[in-house]
């Protein structure tokens, strides 16, 4: 059992606030596989695709391994709450992990995420299915990202994980919202970690 004196100073998720815009690399997303199960792990469906899904991020690669969500939403940005978030979990060659975020606020529906919803079995259910879903229509498209080194949002909550949130945010109905609720059981946020002395620089974001 982890304890709260076994984590490290850079645990997520995190208010993102007081930013830098930098000239690092931005994530490059090319993904191009299809989904091929769904495993739920605490409560969370999460739908693992098929290798050929790839974020570059300079000339490292990292294959898209699985995306779930969570409601609310985990990270704030300059304290602003959201109703959902999306994670997309990357892995390199080094075993080293990157995510990619992507904040929801209730208000139009969106058809992506429909067909996520639409494709996730009920608890319980998810032995066998094969979801119908392409990386390639969900892939995260965003005008910078918000980047900073952080941890796993759920038990063990390793560190380090490198995580992109993106600056653009995104809606879902309410409706949705339900949905996604009652899919994962919802609420399942972890509360903000303290910041300690880590930097947030925005990458993609100069110029705009
Ligand atoms: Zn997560």
């Amino acid at each position: 059992m982890t304890t709260a004196a076994d984590l490290g100073n850079g645990q997520s998720p995190i208010d993102i606030t007081d930013w830098v815009a930098s000239a690092e690399a931005a994530p490059e997303i090319a993904y191009g596989s299809d989904a091929i199960r769904v495993e739920r792990v605490q409560g969370l469906p999460m739908i693992h695709f098929d290798r050929g899904s790839e974020l570059l991020l300079g000339d490292d690669r990292f294959r898209l391994l699985q995306l779930h969500w969570h409601t609310p939403a985990e990270h704030t940005i300059d304290a602003d709450e959201f109703d959902a978030e999306v994670h997309f979990v990357h892995i390199n060659q080094r075993d080293e992990l990157l995510v990619v975020g992507v904040v929801y606020r209730v208000g139009d529906g969106d058809q992506s995420l429909q067909r996520i919803i639409d494709q996730t079995p009920a608890a319980g259910q998810e032995d066998g299915v094969v979801p119908s879903l392409s990386a390639a229509d969900h892939a995260p498209q965003s005008n910078g990202f918000y980047h900073y080194t952080g941890s796993l949002t759920a038990a063990p909550f390793s560190e380090p994980v490198q995580w992109y949130l993106a600056r653009t945010t995104g809606t879902l109905s309410r409706r949705q919202f339900e949905q996604l609720q009652a899919l994962t059981g919802g609420p399942n946020a972890r509360p903000l970690q303290a910041r300690n002395e880590r930097s947030i620089v925005c990458v993609g974001c100069i110029g705009s």
